[in-house]
């Protein structure tokens, strides 16, 4: 996935450099030398990063970043501030102005890209989030609650065995939050399941691999959703890297500062908050809107969504779609010799049959009667025949059991597959192509997969 980043430097060596390591890299660069070219930018171009320089004349980094943060409109977009080297009042000063990140000068080549990648991957997931709240609100089904959210009041583990370091952390934190300290890496593990905000984890601790923890949590389904804070060295820089690359949200450099502590933690404690509630509030309000009653796929509207997101990327250069178009064969016979209610059986059975043999990823979808759709992100036309077939074969291989298993039924399948073609490709043309092929099927005999894409 690509990026595009602006990068805001008064200095043009400066921008220079950064706009060809980042180049190089395949991100999309967009530039700017002073506060009031970039603020105008980021409110046109959307970028999805900004590195901002603090030290500019006329406008300030700091001033910059926090009429960003101030403007609904690109207060989503993350500001990766670039500072002096041991700057450690501007990066006090930058937290204080919404700053997300900090890079400091001369930048190093791996902290850079480390920061880009897991800012712009966190603002893909927001994005995502932002959108649903969005047609949420349309809906009726959010009262802006999220305004309520604060960065205060959280439930925090201390995963560390340096007992005064651990006491002066949880001092420091006590006046606005409720943190534990955990010295055993197993016990911290346990609480960290139960209901907490951020573990903040020592990793030079002495008797335990603070990575290794790190990389448990961020594996594990109850707590890979909780930010981490790694406490680390700044002179072990391998350690940093490590710390980034295995998903770590943020890293306190040591000795610890104590604004800076506060500061990180309240905004990792904000996120967390803010992303949980758009998924649980809007995971089940949204659910109708989005899901088909009987089988519980996503409904027709639901689909017609993201796959006009998906064909937008995918003409415009991005990764092609796969589409199938599924009919079940001769499916009004069913309802006629067994009722309306065991049509229903079978409907939901395929769809147990038809979820279970696409990746996550993919859409399988309820689009009406008894014709399903599956679009597939990152799909060519050949990878789709190959999915068609697999489906095919599993619903048609083993007879479906209704009735309360009074009954055991071959049911078959005819599926038209078809992929995103050129510029000109359209969703509507996508599907027309897929069931165009799905009439080829039918009249081929049915129980066939035909692909069309042309
Ligand atoms: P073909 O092989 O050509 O696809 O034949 P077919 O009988 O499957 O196709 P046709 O389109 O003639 O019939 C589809 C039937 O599906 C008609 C409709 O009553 C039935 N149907 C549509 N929705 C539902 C539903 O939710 N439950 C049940 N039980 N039947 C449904
Ligand atoms: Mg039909
Ligand atoms: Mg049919």
């Amino acid at each position: 996935m690509t990026a595009r980043i602006l990068v805001v430097d008064d200095i043009e060596p400066n921008v220079r450099l950064l706009e060809a390591k980042l180049t190089a890299e395949y991100y999309e660069v967009l530039t700017a030398r002073d506060g009031p070219t970039a603020l105008a930018m980021a409110a046109a171009e959307r970028p999805d990063l900004i590195l901002l320089d603090v030290m500019m004349p006329g406008m300030d980094g700091f001033e910059v970043c926090r009429r960003l943060k101030d403007d609904p409109a690109t207060r989503h977009v993350p500001v990766v501030l670039v500072t002096a080297l041991d700057g450690r009042s501007d990066r006090i000063a930058g937290l204080e102005a919404g700053a997300d990140e900090f890079l400091n000068k001369p930048i190093d080549d791996v902290m850079l890209f480390s920061r880009v990648r897991s800012l712009t991957r966190l603002k893909v997931i927001m994005d995502e989030l932002r959108q649903r709240e969005d047609s949420g609100r349309r809906l009726g089904v959010i009262a802006g609650a999220a305004a309520r959210l604060a960065g205060t009041g959280g439930r925090i583990v201390i995963a560390d065995d340096n007992e005064r370091q651990a006491q002066r952390i949880a001092a420091e934190l006590s006046s606005e939050h409720r943190p534990v300290i955990e010295s055993d890496p197993e016990k911290a593990h346990l609480t960290a399941r139960g209901p907490v905000d951020l573990v903040i984890i020592n990793a030079d601790a002495r008797g335990f691999d603070g990575l290794r923890l790190a990389a448990q949590l961020l594996s594990d389904e109850a707590t890979r959703r909780l930010p981490i804070l790694a406490v680390v060295d700044p002179d072990e820089r391998s350690r940093m890297i490590k710390a980034l690359e295995i998903g770590i949200n943020d890293i306190l450099p040591r000795p610890i500062d104590p604004q800076e502590l506060s500061a990180r933690a309240r905004t990792q404690i904000k996120r967390k908050r803010y992303t949980d509630f758009l998924r649980n509030n809007l995971d089940h309000s949204m659910e109708l809107a989005v899901t088909d009653q009987l089988t519980g796929l996503h409904n027709r509207r639901y689909m017609t969504g993201q796959l006009a997101a998906l064909v937008k990327r995918a003409v415009k250069g991005g990764d092609p779609v796969g589409a199938l178009l599924i009919d079940i064969d001769h499916f009004k016979k069913i309802n006629d010799t067994f009722g309306h209610p065991v049509g229903d059986e079978v409907l939901r059975e395929f769809a147990v049959r038809l979820a279970s043999n696409v990746r996550a990823i993919d859409l399988p979808c309820r689009y009406g009667g008894e014709e399903f759709v599956v679009i597939m992100p990152d799909t060519r036309l050949s990878d789709a025949e190959r999915i068609a077939e697999r489906i095919r074969a599993h619903v048609s291989g083993a007879p479906f059991r209704v009735a309360g298993g009074a009954e055991l039924l071959t049911v078959t399948i005819s599926i038209g597959v078809s992929a995103t073609l050129d510029a000109d490709d359209t969703p509507d043309a996508l599907l027309q192509r897929a069931d165009a092929a799905v009439y080829e099927a039918k009249a081929a005999g049915r129980n066939k997969v035909v692909s069309r894409n042309a």
